[in-house]
């Protein structure tokens, strides 16, 4: 019998380093928020990617906030977003009673599509509005047409935050995700490409970084202000990273090399053994990119006969885990009032049970299948997932 195989699991050093980290925090009995794991890990980071600062947090979705606020977000703003992504990406435009305006993507890129973004802000420079900022995210590990976008944002003056939870260590001209942007955030949950055991970093690019860095540490703590009592003249967060997380994060980071490696092993056994699969095309990756693929991800024709769902249903019985691609924010309930920009002219819903419409990123949801990436995976698990797939392609 075959052993289950993940999407993505949590994958330890094979030297045992965050063991190690965890058990110098509890010597020193540095349990709880703060400590030098933490110093330690946002120090590394900021040498791996080249920020100028990094401010280690509770999750992504805690630093996708902060990095709002950060930029001035408030109440009744407009904010860009990107529509093909986890939801976690908008909801912290909520939590500040902002607007967002969800974006479409690309083919190329699957991410946001700088056309449909330039549209975006032609149509409300007619009604006298600006969005006070620009979400980009880079899916599954794919960089997004970041010179464009950047350009864009620069031309209209917005600040542009980066979600590159899924893509940390993906490299676009020799410059890390996450750094392109005003802002970036990362994301160390547990199926990330590294983990903490749950846990974010906000990566701030902004010339008054410093500023911006103090301001970020001050709202995470509860806003609490250099008094001897407790002294509060803003709303805080309880968002600050523990020292014990840290210490597993800072183990991760280690072996990120490693996991990247492997990760791109499997993205490229795929493409070797699927790859002349009749109406099967890979996720496109931008030259000039060293990508992470964090998720390798296809897309199956519309009109061919294997549908996402019948492989998804396959891969599950032969104990092996997939997904869908990410349901486009656009079409989903809870942002249903929300504006879309495409370049696409005619919208409508190509499947009533998911609610997929005609726009591209519609099609890639419609279309899209995440394939098992799990740095644990065996050639033996690699090579039982492709014979399941080739036989559903063969008709057994
Ligand atoms: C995982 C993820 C997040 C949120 O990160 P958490 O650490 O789980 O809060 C945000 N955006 C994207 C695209 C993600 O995949």
């Amino acid at each position: 019998m075959e052993q289950h195989i993940s999407l993505a699991s949590p994958h330890m050093s094979e030297e045992g380093y965050e063991l190690e980290y965890i058990k110098e925090a509890f010597a020193t009995n540095m349990i709880a928020a703060l400590g030098e794991h933490v110093t330690e890990l946002e120090k590394g980071i900021v040498n791996l990617t080249g920020a100028k600062k990094a401010v280690a947090l509770s999750a992504g979705t805690a630093a996708m906030h902060m990095a709002l606020k950060a930029a001035g977000i408030g109440q009744g703003d407009i904010v860009f977003c990107q529509s093909l992504t986890f939801s976690a990406t908008a909801n912290p435009i909520i939590y500040e009673k902002a607007v967002p305006v969800f974006i479409d993507s690309d083919m190329e890129s699957w991410n946001m599509c700088p056309k449909a973004l330039e549209l975006a802000f032609q149509k409300y420079e007619k009604i006298g509005k600006r969005p006070k900022a620009v979400i980009v995210v880079h899916l599954y590990g794919i960089c997004a047409h970041i010179d464009e976008i950047v350009e864009i944002c620069q031309n209209y003056k917005v600040p542009l935050i980066e979600d590159a939870a899924e893509s940390l260590g993906t490299i676009y001209h020799g410059q890390h995700t996450g750094t392109f942007g005003d802002y970036g955030i990362i994301s160390f949950n547990g199926n990330k490409i590294i983990t903490s055991s749950g846990g974010g970093m906000l990566l701030i690019n902004t010339e008054n970084a410093d500023e911006r860095e103090a301001k970020v540490r001050y709202w995470s703590t509860q806003a609490r202000e250099p008094r001897r009592w407790y002294q509060h003249t803003e709303i805080g967060y309880n968002y600050r990273m523990g020292n014990i997380v840290a210490g597993i994060g800072r183990g991760q980071l280690q072996v990120l090399d490693r996991r990247i490696a492997k990760k791109r092993e499997i993205f490229a056994y795929y493409q070797k053994h699927l790859g002349d699969l009749e109406g099967l095309h890979f996720m496109p990756i931008l030259e000039g990119t060293r990508s992470n693929c964090w998720l390798t991800s296809i897309l199956i024709d519309g009109n061919f006969n294997v549908k996402p769902l019948d492989l998804i249903e396959v891969l599950e019985k032969g104990d092996v885990e997939s997904r869908p691609i990410w349901k486009p924010l656009h079409l989903q309930p809870v942002f249903k009032e929300c504006d879309f920009v495409s370049t696409v002219e005619e919208i409508f819903c190509v499947n009533a049970e998911t609610g997929a419409d005609t726009s591209i990123s519609g099609e890639i949801f419609h279309n899209g299948v995440c394939l098992p990436s799990d740095t644990k995976m065996t050639e033996a698990d690699l090579e039982y997932v492709c014979k399941i797939i080739t036989d559903l392609w063969r008709g057994k």
